[in-house]
């Protein structure tokens, strides 16, 4: 295995103690390979996966030509232009109850949406215009050739391939399998994550809080973010500043799972052992990025493991996890194409302090102003504010060079909630 140090000592820029953030994505995602295992589970299941297969269709969607209103299936060419055409309804086609014969010259099928086009028949006219007197169906002029004609394999079409390898299902591509009767898929298994909290300071939920002490929260922000992308979780608890206890929890985390992510420990004042000791079970590098919140973090591997060593302020740990730890997961679990979260420009309604020289990730509210969305702070940005993570629905992105931002000026913001 290539050490981690020399992949990424080659990369133009590369300073651990002033790291740009592009730069520590790309040190970061050079060096992770893909899984490559699979499984196979059901269509339902597959939701959230990553798929380890290319779909291609074996049938047409929709299967045959069909109605996709509620009318008459016609021959255009009986319809007379300029005037009026009479015809003789002849039978009725159902959605999943086809009309038997072919149609005739002069004649007509009653026709529901979905229901198969009959044969001899091209074209639809709706229900609404036509006057229906016992069997005798007059059409008015104007129709166009083929209207309301939905055709065989217009969604998807036999040995067009629709999902990639490396595609994470999304509710729609779930149905899509579903709608070409696939009933199993092949996906990458899912990613093995261990985590656990550093720090003597830490109390667990249901204890009693010593002076001095603060409930451990990372724990619970890191499991919600894992849970969210789907990955196999591992939750190892706190484990105290103590160099045996410490060593335990990473060979332990190190066997169990394809990726370990530690809070706390990696920052410049705090007690050295915690970095000495990663650096002795395996290879990890430390890093000064230049952003905020979230400026240590360490990375690197242990035994078979990757590591993750964020910062310990709770804010630090969602901003990390959000930059770098999640693009990276994402890619380990097979995923493919941009894996980054989208940014969009919007009007910042308040003045923002900034320095160039490191990216800031704020904390914003998206809301509307009249017709208008635009951002503003959740006020208080300290890295121990968790509050501001709450609050906030988006992080306002101040790129590295920018200074500060006056009133009415556009940035950048990343959504915390899609869609799908
Ligand atoms: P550290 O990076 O270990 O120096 O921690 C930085 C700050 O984050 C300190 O104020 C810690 O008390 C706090 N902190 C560290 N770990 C946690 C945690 N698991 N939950 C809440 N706060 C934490
Ligand atoms: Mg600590």
């Amino acid at each position: 295995m290539t050490r981690i140090a020399d992949a990424v000592s080659c990369l133009d820029g590369y300073d651990p103690n002033a790291l740009h953030v592009e730069k520590a994505r790309e040190a970061i995602r050079g060096c992770l390979p893909p899984l490559t295992e699979a499984e196979t589970v059901r269509t339902r299941e597959a939701l959230g996966r990553v798929l380890a297969q290319d779909i291609v269709p074996s049938i047409n969607v929709p299967a045959h030509d069909n109605s996709a209103m509620d009318g008459y299936a016609v021959r255009f060419s009986d319809l007379r232009e300029g005037e009026a055409t009479t015809l003789t309804e002849v039978g009725a086609a159902l959605a999943g109850r086809p009309f038997q014969g072919t149609l005739g010259a002069g004649q007509c099928v009653r026709i529901m949406t979905g229901a198969v086009m009959p044969a001899g028949a091209d074209t639809v006219v709706i229900q609404e215009v036509a006057r229906a007197e016992g069997t005798r169906i007059t059409v008015p002029p104007g129709q166009k050739a083929k209207q309301n004609v939905r055709y065989a394999g217009e969604d998807l079409r036999v040995g067009v391939p629709v999902l990639a390898t490396g595609k994470r299902l999304r509710p729609a591509d779930i149905g899509l399998i579903a709608s070409l009767g696939i009933g199993e898929v092949r996906v990458r298994r899912r990613l093995r994550v261990a985590f656990f909290s550093t720090g003597d300071e830490l109390a667990s939920i249901g204890a009693a809080l010593k002076e001095g002490e603060v409930y451990d929260s990372n724990r619970y922000t890191l499991h919600g973010m894992l849970e969210r992308l789907g990955v196999e979780i591992f939750d190892l608890g706190v484990v105290r500043d103590d160099p045996s206890l410490l060593e335990a929890a990473f060979t332990d985390a190190a066997a169990k799972a394809d990726v370990v992510i530690t809070t706390g420990g990696v920052s410049v004042g705090e007690a050295d052992f915690v970095k000495n000791l990663m650096a002795k079970l395996g290879e990890v590098l430390f890093w000064k990025i230049a952003m905020r919140p979230g400026r240590p973090m360490a990375f690197g591997r242990i035994g078979s493991a990757w590591l993750f060593g964020l910062p310990g302020n709770p804010v630090a740990v969602m901003v990390t996890f959000y930059q770098f730890v999640r693009g990276a997961l994402l890619h380990l679990s097979g995923e493919t194409g941009d894996l980054e979260l989208p940014l969009l420009e919007v009007k910042c309604s308040e003045a923002l302090r900034k320095v160039p020289g490191r990216t800031e990730y704020q904390r914003g509210i998206l809301f509307r102003d009249g017709g208008e969305w635009k951002v503003r702070t959740t006020g208080q940005q300290g890295s121990g504010v968790l509050r501001s993570m709450s609050e906030a629905n988006c992080f306002i992105v101040l790129e590295h060079e920018r200074a500060r931002v006056q009133a009415g000026e556009p940035v950048q913001v990343q959504l915390f909630e899609g869609l799908a």
